[in-house]
């Protein structure tokens, strides 16, 4: 029987929708929820994504705010920037996008983000809050994770995770998200011994690599849950083959919309794990349409989050807390 399809699009949509309904109900008691962005130069993909995260803040209600230093700033520079931001009362979130030009010192501008105002949760801080379980502003791919599963009613406490990834911003708070809320939880990597085998444990497997279509068959338990938070852009017409063809639709995306796009854009976005999983899973999020919607929804439930918990009020329960 084909996977049931994980439709992030739709559990992003309706995040979107609880935080609208919040801000405003702030906006009766007075107070806008305001997030400050911090986009340095010209770079087309970070651009990208911040005009995507400053058209969700218009349409949940949030004020939101562009800060565009040249390549060449200075560490010093933007430290001045991130302080101002700090000190503002109506600056409820701060966002630096990364990456940042070589000659900025990245760690020691994220470090002084105050960790109340840290929305993408990458503040030591808030990685100790998480990992001591207590409140605090939890990165938004791994929240919006814990949401899939948690709103896709997919049982998680007494089960086997197995997170394949461990970097900062998603495998390993996805592993300790999953550990809090009771998982039975193995975090591999690139120097993991028989990773295929590990991975077959899971009845839950987050694949967070970048790598496009790594994940295959024999790395999956029949029935198990699969997360895919890859993206991956394929342009070489041998990986897009290795991946698609001969396939029929498995119900993630139709092969013909997909040959159609390559075909036109000369690419395709791809995740972590190859669409043949779709034949073996119980559920998996597709690529795209799966994580990746709620990574922005998440902002916007974060950004509300710490202008509630600033101002000493309750913050909505979500599964990621
Ligand atoms: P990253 O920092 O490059 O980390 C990749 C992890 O995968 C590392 O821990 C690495 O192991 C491991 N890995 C690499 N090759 C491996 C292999 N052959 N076998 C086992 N493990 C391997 O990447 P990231 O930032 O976590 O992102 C992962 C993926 O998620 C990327 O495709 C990225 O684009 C995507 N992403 C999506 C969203 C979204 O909104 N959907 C958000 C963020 C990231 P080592 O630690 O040993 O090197």
């Amino acid at each position: 029987m084909p996977a049931i399809i994980l439709d992030g699009t739709k559990i992003a949509s309706a995040i979107r929708g609880e935080v609208a309904a919040e801000v405003k109900a702030m906006a009766a008691a007075g107070v806008r929820p305001g997030l400050a962005v911090v986009l340095v130069g010209h770079n087309p993909a970070s651009e990208i994504y911040v005009r995507g995260k400053v058209k969700a803040c218009e349409e949940v209600g949030v004020h939101s705010e562009q800060h565009t230093p040249p390549d060449s700033v200075t560490t010093a520079e933007l430290l001045a920037l991130v302080d101002n931001l700090n000190r503002r009362d109506d600056v409820d979130g701060i966002l630096v996008q990364l990456p940042l030009p070589p000659q900025v010192d990245a760690k020691k501008v994220l470090m002084a983000v105050d960790p109340a105002k840290d929305v993408d949760g990458f503040h030591p801080v808030n990685v100790g809050f998480l990992s001591t379980q207590r409140p605090g502003l939890v990165p938004c791919t791994p929240a919006g994770v814990m949401e899939i599963l948690q709103r896709s009613q997919i049982p998680v406490a007494g089960r086997e995770a197995v997170v394949v990834g461990r970097s900062d911003i998603v495998g390993k708070p996805a592993a300790m998200l999953l550990l809090n809320a009771n998982a039975t939880v193995t975090v591999c990597h690139s120097k993991t011994q028989d990773l295929p085998g590990v991975c077959r444990r899971a009845d839950i497997l987050v694949a967070a690599i970048g790598r496009a279509g790594m994940i295959t068959r024999e790395f999956v338990k029949a029935g198990a849950t699969v997360i895919d938070v890859g993206m991956n852009k394929v342009t070489d017409p041998a990986e897009f083959a290795r991946l698609f063809a001969g396939r029929s639709a498995s119900g993630l995306t139709s092969n013909a919309k997909r040959e159609e796009t390559f075909r036109t854009k000369e690419s395709t976005l791809v995740g972590d794990v190859h669409p043949e999983v779709a034949e073996i899973a119980g559920a998996i999020t597709p690529v795209p349409g799966g994580v990746g919607p709620l990574t922005i929804a998440m902002l916007m439930f974060n950004t509300v989050k710490a202008a509630k918990m600033r101002r000493g009020r309750n913050v909505p329960e979500l599964a990621s807390k």
